[in-house]
């Protein structure tokens, strides 16, 4: 017998018949048919036992106890508009054609896969692409890399930009352009990615890892203050989970001390200080592009500047120090840090709609607040801080410290990716020996967590993930 009959009854049969097909499929559920074999209702265990309560006998038909109204889907509609007909009382749903007979059922699986992250992917992403391809430029020159640089760098309010193939070469080539190298200092906040602090230690050059403010959980301006010194030559201010540095304090520092300032933005497209993207403070800024940021290109990265000098370097270096008036002349020691035109064609599909892509996702950190602020024994990450307007990159929280590993293999065995917070780069055998104290980033982070933040993330998730959350943290 195919799976699907196993839920097949005739609109003649008794309440007992379809209770014993209810019985066997073990579904909770059968599909009503008429003659033709056409869809004409849908039974659940709960309709049979309402009927019996309500004093009819097994023996009755159940014809008379169809309901008109029921859910289903056609064979032709896409899998997203299936998964939105479930909700905690549907839990599966018959699938018909055009002549409303049967040819299959979608079941809600209870330990559906929730990823943390997710490119989307939905607007010119694809036409653009097969664009480039067709064009046979699929290599580092096109119309696209130009494209991409200028209105992404243009959104960050920014005169020129620079692609790269990852937002870790995008740092090394913004401090290689600066001149950063062996004897200098560089100051990065203990809370980031190794590769902030990887590409300062490609220079030559030392860094110097600072402590983070409690509040924002971005590197603090008063432990930079402490570690600076005169071999200091630039400060990596790094805008972690989309939340701004306080930029109005790093850049007095920076400009009281002659010292540059290259933002670390891989985390934090589109959010602002006092009213200005981040990015545009720097005097080189960085992004990364990777898949699970807000602007993607697969991989793939930007350095932004108002230099043309720097612009200039830049572009250079990123091309292997060739002279651009003497080709195969290396004018210095440069890297192939290109990006292709494939990937700069869908970074500029992104770009056109990043608004609506930080719209969804400012929606979805929305509801997860609402929700989890009524949870006892949650910190939401901070938006109210004086000048900063965060973006929602993944969300954020913190719990006590005792519960967060607890709370991560619960969610995992639910089937909801969750993340622990980065471990400080002063916990790290390689990095501890570059570390000023940093008491505050080692607490915040054994407390911190990351949820699920795509656009496949619905209200529905919202709820599950923070009854999940909520049923351990009671
Ligand atoms: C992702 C990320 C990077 C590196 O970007 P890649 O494109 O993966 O090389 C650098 N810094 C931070 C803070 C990041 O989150």
């Amino acid at each position: 017998m195919k799976e699907l009959d196993r839920l097949i009854c005739h609109q003649k049969a008794t309440i007992k018949e379809v209770m014993m097909c209810i019985d066997k499929n073990t579904k909770g559920t059968a599909f009503i048919v008429n003659d033709e074999k056409k869809l004409i209702g849908v039974i659940t265990d709960g309709d049979i036992r309402r009927l019996l309560i309500e004093g009819y006998g097994i023996n009755d038909s159940i014809e008379m106890h169809i309901q008109e109204k029921f859910v289903y889907v056609l064979e032709t509609e896409n899998l997203q508009d299936i998964k939105n007909k479930f909700n905690h009382r549907i839990r599966i749903i018959p699938i018909v054609n055009e002549e409303m007979q049967l040819v299959d059922y979608a079941e809600y699986d209870e330990n559906v896969h929730i990823s943390l992250a997710q490119p989307q992917l939905n607007g010119n992403e694809y036409k653009y692409l097969m664009d480039a391809f067709f064009s046979t430029w699929i290599s580092s020159t096109g119309k696209y890399i130009t494209e991409f640089e200028n209105n992404f760098s243009k959104y960050c309010g920014v005169q020129y930009g620079i692609a790269t193939s990852n937002g870790t070469t995008a740092l090394h080539l913004a401090l290689t352009a600066l001149g950063i190298g062996a004897g200098d200092e560089v100051i990065v906040p203990d809370i980031t990615f190794a590769a902030t602090i990887n590409a300062v230690i490609y220079t030559g050059a030392t860094p110097v890892i600072v402590d983070i403010e409690e509040d924002s959980w971005c590197i603090s301006p008063d432990e930079i203050e402490k570690a600076i010194t005169p071999k200091t030559k630039a400060i990596i201010p790094v805008h972690i989970y989309g939340q701004p540095c306080n930029m109005g304090k790093i850049c007095e520092i920076a400009s009281r001390n002659n010292i540059y300032i290259v933002e670390d933005c891989a985390e934090a497209h589109g959010a602002e200080w006092k009213d200005k993207k981040v990015g545009s403070f720097g005097i080189i800024s960085c992004f990364s592009f990777f898949g699970n940021k807000v602007v993607t290109t697969g991989e793939g990265g930007m350095c932004v500047t108002n230099s043309k000098e720097l612009n200039d370097k830049m572009r250079i270096l990123r091309d292997h120090g060739m002279s651009k008036e003497r080709k195969y002349y290396h004018e210095v020691i440069g890297f192939n840090y290109r990006m292709t035109n494939l990937q700069a064609a869908i970074g500029t599909a992104q770009v056109e709609r990043i608004d609506s892509i930080l719209e969804w996702r400012t929606e979805l950190e929305g509801q997860y607040r609402n929700v989890l602020s009524e949870i006892s024994g949650i910190r939401l990450q901070r938006n109210d801080l004086p000048y900063r307007k965060k973006i929602a990159w993944l969300v954020s929280i913190l719990v006590d410290e005792e519960k967060r590993d607890k709370l991560l293999e619960v969610l995992k065995n639910s089937g909801v990716d969750v993340r622990a917070f980065f471990v400080p780069l002063s916990e790290m055998d390689i990095y501890k020996k570059y570390a000023n104290d940093c008491h505050v980033s080692k607490k915040i982070s054994k407390m911190g967590l990351n949820l699920p933040t795509t656009y496949e993330v619905k209200k529905e998730e919202v709820d599950k993930i923070a009854a999940l959350i909520d049923s351990v943290l009671v």
